[in-house]
C-alpha cells in the first residue's frame, strides 16, 4: 500500500523536503502551493496549486486523496494555512507534522526592536530611511506614513496600498552581506523592518543592520499550533520513518540539511 503525505509548501525546507523524499518506495509526496508567485520554484514530484477552501475544504480534499499525513511547511507567517491543517486534520484524524525553521536570535552588537505585529512596527518606528521587508502582503501596514521614505522589497510587486514615498524592488533571496551593506549605504537606510522569518536565505540584512550600526524593527511569528514541530528536513523525515518503519524506505540521508532548517 503506498503511503501519501502531502506537503503544505511555498518554503525553502518544503522544497527539500519533496526532494530528499522523491523516489522513496511505497510514498507519495503531493506539495501544494498557494499559488501565489507567478513563477514559483516547484518541487520534485507531484504538485497541486491554489487554496483548498478552508478547513472543510482541505478535510475534504484529504479525504477524497487518501492522504495519510500531512507536513505543514509553510512560511512562518502562513497563520491561515497552518489553522486549517490544524482543524482539517483534527477532524480527519490524520497525523500533522509542522516543520517550521527556527526564528532569528539576536547576538551582540544587534540593535533589535521586537515588536508583535506589523501595526505595532508601524506606529513606533525608529528613523526617516526604511528598508521594509515584510512580505508583498504586509507593506499596506504603512501605507498611512506620509512622512518616511520606504525601500520596499518583496519577491513579488506588493499589493496596494503603498506608503506615499516609497521605492519598489522585487528581488528573491539568497541575499548577501555585501549586496546588503551597499544597498543599505546607497539608499542611506537608517531602520530595517523585518518579520521574524527565520533562517539564512534573508538573513544577512540583519548582519548588514549591525555593522551599520542599524535598529532592526523585529516583528514576532504568530502564535504556533500546538501540534508536533520540528525544525529540519531531516528530522521531518525520520518523523516519517518512525510512523511507517515498515515501508522499507530509509531516511539515511538526516544530516544533509544546509539551509539551517
Ligand atoms: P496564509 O495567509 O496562511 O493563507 C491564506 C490562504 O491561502 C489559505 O487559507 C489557503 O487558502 C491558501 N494557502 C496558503 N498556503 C497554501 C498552500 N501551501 N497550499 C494551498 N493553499 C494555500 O498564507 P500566506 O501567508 O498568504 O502564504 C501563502 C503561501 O506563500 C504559503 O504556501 C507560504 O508557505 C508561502 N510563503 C508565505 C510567506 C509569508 O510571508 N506569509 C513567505 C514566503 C512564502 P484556502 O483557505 O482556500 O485553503
Amino acid at each position: 500500500m503506498i503511503k501519501r503525505v502531502l506537503v503544505l509548501g511555498g518554503t525553502g525546507e518544503a522544497r527539500d523536503l519533496a526532494t530528499r523524499l522523491a523516489g522513496r518506495p511505497g510514498l507519495e509526496v503531493v506539495s501544494s502551493l498557494a499559488g501565489r508567485t507567478s513563477d514559483p520554484v516547484r518541487p520534485p514530484g507531484r504538485t497541486r496549486v491554489g487554496g483548498f477552501g478552508g478547513p472543510a475544504g482541505l478535510a475534504a480534499w484529504l479525504h477524497g486523496e487518501r492522504i495519510d499525513a500531512v507536513i505543514d511547511a509553510t512560511h512562518p507567517f502562513a497563520a491561515a494555512m497552518t489553522a486549517a491543517a490544524v482543524a482539517a486534520t483534527a477532524e480527519r484524524g490524520t497525523p500533522l507534522l509542522v516543520l517550521r525553521r527556527p526564528g532569528w536570535t539576536a547576538g551582540p552588537g544587534d540593535d533589535w526592536r521586537r515588536v508583535p505585529s506589523l501595526a505595532a512596527a508601524a506606529a513606533g518606528l525608529p528613523g526617516e530611511r526604511v528598508l521594509l521587508t515584510v512580505g508583498r502582503g504586509g507593506v499596506r501596514a504603512f501605507a498611512g506614513d506620509q512622512r518616511r521614505w520606504f525601500l520596499i522589497r518583496s519577491v513579488e510587486t506588493p499589493e496596494p496600498p503603498l506608503p506615499p514615498r516609497a521605492e519598489v524592488v522585487t528581488a528573491r533571496g539568497p541575499f548577501a552581506v555585501a549586496a546588503e551593506l551597499a544597498l543599505m549605504g546607497r539608499h542611506a537606510v537608517d531602520v530595517v523592518v523585518t518579520r521574524d522569518s527565520g533562517g539564512t536565505m534573508t538573513a544577512a540584512k540583519l548582519t548588514a543592520a549591525r555593522r551599520r550600526g542599524l535598529p532592526v524593527v523585529m516583528v514576532d511569528r504568530p502564535p504556533a499550533p500546538d501540534s508536533p514541530t520540528v525544525a529540519t528536513t531531516g528530522e521531518a523525515i525520520t518523523w516519517l520513518e518512525r510512523r511507517w518503519a515498515t515501508m522499507g524506505w530509509s531516511g539515511s540521508d538526516t544530516n544533509t540539511d544546509t539551509d539551517g532548517g
